[in-house]
């Protein structure tokens, strides 16, 4: 069957709460503990070089769709969460389908955040919730599937073009 739909995806939190990690055990199925990844998948980003530095442009606009990723185990990624959003606002045009993910569930001694609070600011914000663990895939593959599910939706009511 040829692909109908092509949804593209960005996924933006803080350094180090798992974005690569997630992204690999969707797409490859396996967890990498070493902190730089390599795996030549980018999503809605370009490396640019200006004055010799290199810089990430990421690209929000082209992108229906976001996960919203932060660390259970980190207090300060989820206290980061409020300006993520303002930054999503201000350099989108559309209307971002957001899902809210709470990341590396399976460190259940190290919680700072409780599932709760993370189901609350997402009620707040409107953002769809799931908590997460990369390493042991639970909840990963419903992740992605979530927002593309939402998103799929909207076109079909007519509230997005395909
Ligand atoms: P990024 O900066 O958001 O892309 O974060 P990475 O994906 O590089 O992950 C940062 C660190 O967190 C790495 O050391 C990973 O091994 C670790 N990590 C990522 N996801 C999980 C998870 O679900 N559980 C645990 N225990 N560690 C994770
Ligand atoms: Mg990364």
């Amino acid at each position: 069957m040829s692909t109908q739909y092509l949804f593209k995806y960005i996924i933006i939190g803080d350094s180090g709460v798992g974005k690569s990690c997630l992204l690999l055990q969707f797409t490859d199925k396996r967890f990498e503990s070493s902190h730089d990844l390599t795996i030549g998948v980018e999503f809605g980003a370009r490396m640019i070089t200006i004055d010799e530095k290199l810089v990430k442009l990421q690209v929000w606009d082209t992108a229906g769709q976001a996960l919203l990723v932060y660390d259970v185990s980190r207090r300060e990624t989820f206290d980061h969460l409020q300006s993520w959003l303002e930054d999503c606002s201000e350099n989108s045009n559309m209307n971002l389908t957001i899902l809210l993910i709470g990341n590396k569930s399976d460190l259940v001694d190290k919680r700072e955040v409780s599932e709760a609070e993370g189901q609350a600011f997402a009620e707040k914000h409107g953002l769809m919730f799931l908590e997460t663990s990369a390493k042991t895939s639970h909840n990963v593959e419903e992740a992605f599937l979530k927002t593309g599910r939402a998103i799929y939706e909207k076109i079909r009511s007519g509230e997005l073009d395909a």
